[in-house]
C-alpha cells in the first residue's frame, strides 16, 4: 500500500526530505502523498546559518552543491575588534580544499536562500532563481505528490499500530501512515509524542538576540565579534554586499540569574506578537546600554528604533541543544533540531538536519512499505553516531568567550591575538578532517541520486 506522509515544518529539514522522498518515487508508488505544513503564513527567513562535513556531502549527492554554491554568502572570516574597533585577529575561512571548515565556512547561506532552495527542488522546480524572481514568493505550493500547506498547525497526534490520526488547527482530521516532526528546536511534535519531552532540551544558559540594521561604511565582508566584560558580546556579519548588516546580541546567563532580564524576556515567547518582541527588544538594548565601545552604542540604537512588526527581523532564542533517548514514538518521528538539535556554537544544526533527512529518506526506500517501524528503527540506529559527533561542543564553549571581568576580557583578547599572529588556528583546521568524526554517510543506491 503507497504512504501518506504528513511533515511537519518548513524549515530546512521538512523540504529536504520531501525532495529525496520525491526523487526515490518517480513513478509515485511508494508514496500517496506527501503533506508539508508550516505554522508560519509563508517560509521563513532568519539569518546566515552554514553547511559544513557530511552536510556537504548529503547537499552533492542531492546534486545542489553548485545550487547552493551560487547563493552561498562571500564572507571572509572572523574578525575580533577592540572598544576603539581595532581588529586585532582575523581568521580567514578555509577555502583550500584541504583540512576542515573554519569557523566561517565556505558554505555560509542566508536561512532563507536555503529553505527557498529545497521548497523548489521538493516541487520539482528549478533550484536557480531567475534575476528578476524574488525569494520565498510562489503561487506554486503542490507538485506531483508533494503537498505545502501554510498557516497550520497539529493540535493533536494519536496512533495506533497501523495508523496516525492527526488533528490540525483548521479542524481538519487526517489519517497517516507517517508523521515527521520537523519543527525546530522547540518542537510541539517532540512534546506531544515524547514523555520525557521536558528534560530533553539543555540549556546552554546563552541568549541571543538577532536583527539586521543598514549597511554602514565600516561592514567588510567580515563576522566581527566584539567581547565586554559582564559575558556579553556583540557581533555583525556582512559577508553580502547587497544585503543589510546582520547584528547578533549575545548574554551569556541563566534562568535562574537572568542577567539584564534577558532569560524572561525570551521565555515569555519565540514567535511572537508585537508587544513581546518591544518587550524583547528593550530587554537586550537594556543589556548593552552601559557599552560604549567600538558600534555598540549605534547597534543598540537601531535596535530600539526597529519596528515591532517588521516581519519576522528580529529573533531571540535560548541558545541550547536537545538531547533525547529516543526519536521514534510508533509511526512519528523527530527529525532535525526537533530531535537532536544541537546549538549553533556546534555549526552543526543545519548539516546535522540534512544527515538526518537523508538517512530517513535512504531506510525507508530500503525497506518495504509495510515495514515503516523498521525503517524507522534503522534511522534512528544509523544516526545515532552522527548526533554524538555533532553535539560535542568545542573545547571550553561557550564559557570562554564570554568573560566576567574587564580583566578577563584583556586576558582572552591578548590570547587570541597571539593565536592569530601565530597562525595556530589556521594550521589546526588544515590538519582537522572535515567529516566530524571522521563518520561517513551511508550509501543508498535505493535514493537513485547518482551524485
Ligand atoms: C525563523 C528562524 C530563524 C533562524 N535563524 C537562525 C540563525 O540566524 N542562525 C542559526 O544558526 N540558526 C537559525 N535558525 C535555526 C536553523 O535554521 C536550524 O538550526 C537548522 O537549519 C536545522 O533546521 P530544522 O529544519 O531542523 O529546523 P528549523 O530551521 O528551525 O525549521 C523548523 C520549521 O518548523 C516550523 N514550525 C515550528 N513549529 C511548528 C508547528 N507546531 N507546526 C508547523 N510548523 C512548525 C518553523 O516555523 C520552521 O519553519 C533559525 C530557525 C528559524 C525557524
Amino acid at each position: 500500500m503507497p504512504l501518506k506522509v504528513l511533515i511537519i515544518g518548513a524549515g530546512v529539514c521538512g523540504p529536504a526530505l520531501a525532495t529525496m522522498l520525491r526523487r526515490a518515487d518517480p513513478d509515485m508508488h511508494k508514496y500517496e502523498e506527501i503533506t508539508v505544513i508550516e505554522r508560519a503564513p509563508k517560509l521563513r527567513e532568519g539569518l546566515q546559518i552554514d553547511i559544513r562535513a557530511q552536510g556537504i556531502s548529503v547537499m552533492r549527492k542531492m546534486g545542489l552543491l553548485e545550487p547552493l554554491r551560487k547563493r552561498v554568502v562571500p564572507e571572509n572570516g572572523v574578525c575580533f575588534v577592540d572598544a576603539q574597533g581595532r581588529a586585532y585577529a582575523e581568521f580567514r575561512k578555509n577555502d583550500s580544499g584541504h583540512g576542515a571548515q573554519a569557523m566561517t565556512s565556505e558554505y555560509e547561506i542566508m536561512r532563507g536562500d536555503l529553505v527557498d532552495l529545497m521548497y523548489r527542488t521538493s516541487l520539482g522546480l528549478s533550484p536557480d532563481r531567475a534575476d528578476n524572481e524574488k525569494p520565498l514568493e510562489y503561487s506554486i505550493t503542490s507538485s506531483g505528490n508533494v503537498h505545502y500547506r501554510f498557516d497550520v498547525t497539529v493540535t493533536d497526534i494519536s496512533q495506533d499500530d497501523s495508523t496516525v490520526t492527526v488533528t490540525f488547527s483548521d479542524g481538519r482530521r487526517e489519517r497517516y501512515d507517517l508523521v515527521v516532526g520537523a519543527d525546530g528546536q522547540s518542537s510541539r511534535t517532540r512534546r506531544m509524542v515524547l514523555r520525557d519531552s521536558e528534560a530533553s532540551f539543555r540549556s546552554l544558559n546563552l541568549f541571543t538576540a538577532y536583527f539586521r540594521v543598514p549597511r554602514s561604511v565600516a561592514d567588510r565582508g567580515w563576522m566581527t565579534w566584539h567581547m565586554m566584560p559582564g559575558r556579553r558580546c556583540v557581533h555583525t556579519r556582512s559577508g553580502d554586499s547587497q544585503k543589510p548588516t546582520q547584528v547578533y546580541m549575545s548574554v551569556r546567563t541563566s534562568r535562574s540569574i537572568d542577567a539584564y532580564g534577558v532569560a524572561s524576556a525570551v521565555a515569555k515567547s519565540s514567535s511572537a506578537s508585537s508587544s513581546i518582541v518591544s518587550a524583547q527588544k528593550e530587554a537586550f538594548a537594556a543589556a548593552f546600554d552601559d557599552q560604549k565601545g567600538w558600534r555598540v552604542p549605534e547597534l543598540v540604537e537601531a535596535l530600539r528604533n526597529s519596528p515591532d512588526d517588521d516581519g519576522g527581523d528580529f529573533y531571540a532564542a535560548e541558545v541550547g541543544q536537545v538531547h533525547c533517548d529516543r526519536w521514534v514514538s510508533g509511526r512519528v518521528v523527530l527529525l532535525g533540531d526537533a530531535g537532536y538539535c544541537p546549538s549553533p556554537i556546534t555549526g552543526m544544526g543545519t548539516t546535522l538536519s540534512l544527515v538526518g533527512a537523508y538517512i530517513l529518506a535512504g531506510e525507508l526506500a530500503r525497506h518495504a512499505d509495510e515495514d515503516v517501524p523498521a525503517a524507522l528503527k534503522a534511522y534512528e540506529d544509523g544516526l545515532r553516531p552522527f548526533v554524538k559527533e555533532a553535539q560535542k561542543l568545542p573545547p571550553g564553549a561557550p564559557d570562554i568567550l564570554f568573560a566576567e571581568s574587564a580583566w578577563a576580557v584583556w586576558f582572552l583578547t591578548t590570547m587570541i591575538s597571539l593565536m592569530a599572529k601565530l597562525r595556530l588556528y589556521d594550521l589546526i583546521v588544515r590538519f582537522l578532517p572535515e567529516d566530524k568524526g571522521g563518520l561517513k554517510i551511508p550509501e543508498y543506491p535505493e535514493l537513485k541520486m547518482d551524485n
